[in-house]
């Protein structure tokens, strides 16, 4: 009775001296330094390892930064504070960390666009995709499967009641996460500050999304010319806008004719009214 009790404990016991032994040896043998300077730029960063910052986790960032291959800035999460903390660590100056938020380049909802077939495959935009381009006659358009929505670590994109995803500015860090992960590459960073958006991923001709969408992009070049700063032009049928001289006047709006661009502070006042 004693020795049934006793070997397994013995062999437990020497197996852990053993392992245990194994693991000190290890950290001994494989024992890397980590630069002081890099320590301290990693305990400033958040620790999200979200990719935000164009690198794979908060220690490759960390290394970059202590080693002078990147700017203090890129990290999204952390966004003008962290900068401010790298840049004391570093010697140099924070300069401006600018917001971006995810938008959904698409209002292509159930109601607005024609869908081709019935999906009852699983619930992901990928899989979806991977048939014949998913379900909507647009080829361009959001397939509102929320592939993006269970991507998102900061819970900051839903898919509507309406079938299209909609990113919340309020909790997007611009880590863009969701961007990778949309097989319709419909989803965009842009500025915070930018506040006119033309809603539209399609490079159709004006024909063809007439019959399949009632707010794509007809590509009519209207807003093209209504815009005093120049800023709009058309890439392969659907109009662009450069964002960087871009002053959110307004002027390409009311000509629209599929009232595909919209400013978010009308839509976001019309929801808080509602
Ligand atoms: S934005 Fe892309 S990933 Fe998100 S629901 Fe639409 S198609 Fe899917
Ligand atoms: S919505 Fe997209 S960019 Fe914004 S936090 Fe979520 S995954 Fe990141």
């Amino acid at each position: 009775m004693i020795q049934e009790i006793l070997y397994p404990l013995l062999v437990l016991g020497g197996m852990g001296l053993l392992f245990g032994a194994v693991l000190a040896y290890a950290s001994q043998k494989f024992y890397v330094e980590v630069n002081p300077l890099q320590q301290k730029v990693r305990d400033a960063l958040p620790g999200a390892n979200d990719g935000g910052c164009g690198f794979a986790s908060c220690d490759a960032y960390a290394q970059a930064v202590a080693e002078g291959r990147a700017d203090i800035n890129k990290c999204v999460v952390g966004g003008q504070a962290v900068a401010e903390a790298l840049a004391a660590i570093m010697g140099t100056d924070a300069g401006t960390v600018k917001k971006r938020i995810a938008r959904v380049m698409c209002k292509g909802t159930d109601n607005n666009a024609v869908k081709k077939y019935k999906y009852h495959g699983v619930k992901d935009c990928r899989a979806a995709n991977a048939l014949s381009g998913g379900d909507k006659e647009c080829e361009f358009g959001c397939l509102g499967l929320g592939t993006c929505e269970r991507v998102c670590p900061f819970d900051a994109i839903h898919v509507t009641a309406e079938g299209i995803a909609e990113s919340d500015e309020e909790k997007c860090t611009g880590c863009g996460m969701c961007v990778d992960v949309c097989p319709k590459n419909v989803i965009q960073l842009i500025d915070i500050s930018k506040r006119v958006i033309i809603f539209c991923n399609n490079h159709d001709k004006g024909k063809r999304v007439r019959q399949i969408c009632k707010v794509g992009c007809i590509a009519c070049s209207i807003c093209v010319r209504q815009c005093p700063e120049k800023v709009i032009t058309m890439d392969n049928d659907l109009a662009v806008i450069n964002y960087d001289g871009c002053t959110n006047c307004g002027a390409c709006i009311p000509r629209c004719p599929t009232k595909t661009i919209l400013n978010l502070d009308e839509i976001i006042s019309e929801v808080v009214a509602s």
